[in-house]
């Protein structure tokens, strides 16, 4: 099986999942935030990093929605170690940051802890809160920390019940562009 359909598997498998308790699913979760990453002109790499920047939690056997039981499944680390090894750096870093991304717009950002989703405030706490001044500056120096930024943003607005959207195979192109050739 290629990474490509590996992926797919995975979503027909486990992304009828409920995504953190938001009312929409994993796969249409995903597939909105593509939709947003695609719709802002991004480049394939962030396309297929917004697609898969969920796919932790999909790939650990930890049951479904840990954080309601206080269990922090570190997706970002486990979705950054996954994709790696198939996927190039532009895809696996932004993921691996998208939780960070959030830690540092909740200090950088007035009023955007405001708009986290109650599913998104209390894995914030489990993720250890929001950056320090330190931190901050730490982060910014990161390759594919603004990447990350953006998905973050998309990931928070990708939350719509019901939402109509293009279906996973419209992303096959984009996944294959990004794959590593090595
Ligand atoms: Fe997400």
């Amino acid at each position: 099986m290629t990474p490509v359909d590996t992926i797919f598997e995975i979503f027909e498998r486990r992304g009828a999942r409920e995504y953190g308790g938001e009312r929409v699913t994993q796969l249409a979760h995903a597939l909105q935030s593509a939709m947003l990453s695609e719709r802002a002109g991004d480049p394939p790499a962030l396309i297929a990093a917004s697609l898969l920047h969920d796919i932790g939690h999909l790939v650990h056997d930890l049951g479904e929605e840990p954080a309601l039981r206080g269990i922090d499944d570190r997706h970002e680390v486990l979705g950054r170690e996954w994709l790696g090894q198939y996927f190039v750096d532009a895809v696996a870093g932004p993921v691996r940051l998208h939780v960070d991304a959030k830690r540092y717009l909740c200090t950088v950002e007035p009023g955007y802890f405001d708009i986290l989703s109650e599913g998104s405030v209390r894995s914030l706490e489990l993720q250890g809160g929001r950056f320090t001044p330190e931190d901050v500056k730490t982060f910014e120096a990161l390759p594919h920390a603004a990447a990350a930024v953006k998905l973050r943003r998309y990931d928070d607005e990708a939350k719509v019940q019901g939402l109509e959207t293009p279906d996973l195979e419209h992303y096959r192109g984009v996944l294959e562009a990004s794959l590593r050739r090595s």
